[in-house]
C-alpha cells in the first residue's frame, strides 16, 4: 500500500511533443523498477466519455482495479469524488458452465437466474447500509465526503446520499467457463472469444437495464477473486469432478483474463482481454508478465503500455521479476547468488525477497497467502514482445 497509479493522457503526456512526456518516461522507469505505478488511460472511449476538463471528470481507480464513475441516479454528478462502490458480490461462471454441458441456451438461463439471485441479494445489502444514519458514518457522511451528506442532519438516513454510489456484480473464471463450453478458452480461438465477449456483454446489458429502471448504479466488475478464485474451484471439484482445462488447477482464472499459464504474447493477451475493459464498468485490469530486467529494456516496456492505450484498455500494469537481498541492500533479479555480494540464501541464513504482485499488492513472500494464489504465483508465464 497505497497502490500508485499514473494518468495517461494525450495532450498532457502521451506524446514526444505533449508538455508532461518526460514524467510518463519517468513513470514507465519508475514501474520497470519497482512494479508501480500502475497506468490508467483516460482516453479510452469508456473514460473519455464522461471528461468535461474538470479533475472530478477524470477517471480514478481505485488501487486494484474498482471504477465508479457512471451515475443513473443523478446524470449531472457523474463524477469520482464523494461516491464510491457499496458491495459487490461475484458469480461463479465455470459451475454454471459445468452445469450447462455445452448448452449454451441453458447456459444463459442459469446465467439470468444468478444474476437476479446477486441483484437481490446486493439490494438486501443496500437496504440495510441506506438504514443507516448519518452519526453511524461520522467521517463519511458527518464530515460531508460523500455526495451531500453536508445536507443531511445526524438523525438522518444515508439511503438518498448512497445511491450515488455502486452495487457491482463480479465474475471469475470467463477463461474455465469457455473451456467447459467449448473445449477452449480465448485465448485459443477466436470463437470463443465472440462467446466470451457475449457472455459478458450479456451480464453488463442486464446490468444497464435494471441501472435505467430503478435509477440504481448497478455495474460488473471483473472479480479480483483473493480468496474466491481457490474456493469456488474446491467446491467445484467435489461436485463435478476434475475437467481439465476446467478444474483440475488450484484456482480459476480472475475476471475474464486469458490463463496465466497460457503461453501468449504480450500484444495478443492485451488485444484479446482490452474489450472487457469496456464492459465492466465498475472495474477492471490487465497484466504483462514480462521476463528479465524492464528497466534495462524501457522500449519494450514503453511498447506494452502504448500498445494497452491503443487498443482500448482502461487500466494495467506490467509484472517483472523484482528480487532484494535483505543484507546487501541489492535490487534486481537474484538467482542462486546475490550478484553483488556474492552470497547464497544459505549463507546468513536470511532468504532473498521476491516482489510479487498478487491480487494488486506487492508482496515480498508468498507465505501468508493462499494455496491457491501460491500456485497461481507458481503457473504464471512470460509474454514475449
Ligand atoms: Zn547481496
Amino acid at each position: 500500500f497505497p497502490v500508485q497509479i499514473f494518468r495517461v493522457k494525450e495532450g498532457v503526456n502521451y506524446n514526444p511533443e505533449d508538455p508532461n512526456y518526460d514524467l510518463f518516461k519517468l513513470a514507465m522507469h519508475c514501474s520497470a523498477k519497482r512494479l508501480f505505478p500502475n497506468f490508467s488511460f483516460l482516453d479510452a472511449p469508456f473514460n473519455i466519455q464522461y471528461y468535461q476538463g474538470t479533475p472530478e471528470t477524470e477517471i480514478a481507480y481505485m488501487v486494484c482495479r474498482t471504477r465508479v464513475m457512471g451515475n443513473v441516479y443523478d446524470p449531472d454528478r457523474e463524477v469520482t469524488p464523494g461516491r464510491g462502490n457499496l458491495s459487490f458480490t461475484s458469480i461463479n461462471l465455470p459451475r454454471l458452465a459445468i452445469r450447462s454441458k455445452g448448452d449454451l441456451d441453458l447456459f444463459f438461463d442459469l446465467l439470468d437466474a444468478k444474476l437476479a439471485l446477486t441483484v437481490g441479494q446486493l439490494d438486501e445489502r443496500f437496504e440495510i447500509q441506506a438504514r443507516k444514519k448519518v452519526y453511524n458514518a461520522p467521517f463519511l457522511m458527518g464530515q460531508g465526503v460523500w455526495i451531500d451528506s453536508e445536507k443531511l442532519a445526524p438523525g438522518d438516513e444515508q439511503r438518498e446520499v448512497l445511491k450515488h454510489g455502486t452495487l457491482s456484480v463480479g465474475f471469475i473464471g470467463l477463461a474455465e467457463a469457455l473451456v467447459a463450453l467449448t473445449g477452449q478458452h480465448h485465448g485459443q480461438s477466436q470463437a470463443s472469444q465472440n462467446l466470451g465477449l457475449e457472455i459478458i456483454g450479456h451480464m453488463r446489458g442486464y446490468l444497464d437495464r435494471l441501472s435505467a429502471e430503478r435509477k440504481m448504479n448497478y455495474g460488473l466488475i471483473a472479480t479480483p477473486a483473493e480468496g474466491l478464485s481457490g474456493r469456488f474451484v474446491r467446491m467445484d471439484r467435489a461436485r463435478y469432478g476434475s475437467i481439465e482445462g476446467v478444474t483440475d488447477r488450484d484456482y480459476y482464472t480472475n475476471g475474464f483474463h486469458v490463463p496465466v499459464y497460457y503461453d501468449i504474447s504480450a500484444f495478443d493477451k492485451i488485444e484479446i482481454e482490452a474489450p472487457y475493459h469496456a464492459l465492466t464498468n465498475a472495474g477492471h485490469i490487465s497484466y504483462v508478465e514480462l521476463d528479465g530486467d524492464p528497466s534495462e529494456n524501457l522500449e519494450a516496456f514503453e511498447a506494452v503500455i502504448r500498445h494497452m492505450k491503443d487498443s482500448g484498455i482502461g487500466y494495467g500494469s506490467v509484472n517483472h521479476p523484482v528480487d532484494r537481498d535483505p543484507v546487501c541492500g541489492y535490487n534486481g533479479i537474484i538467482g542462486d547468488v546475490c550478484p553483488k555480494c556474492g552470497r547464497t540464501e544459505e549463507e546468513h541464513g536470511m532468504a532473498f525477497e521476491r516482489i510479487r504482485r498478487i491480487t494488486g499488492y506487492l508482496v515480498g513472500t508468498l507465505d501468508r497467502f493462499n494455496d491457491a494464489k501460491r500456485a497461481e504465483e507458481a503457473d504464471r508465464v512470460k509474454h514475449q514482445m
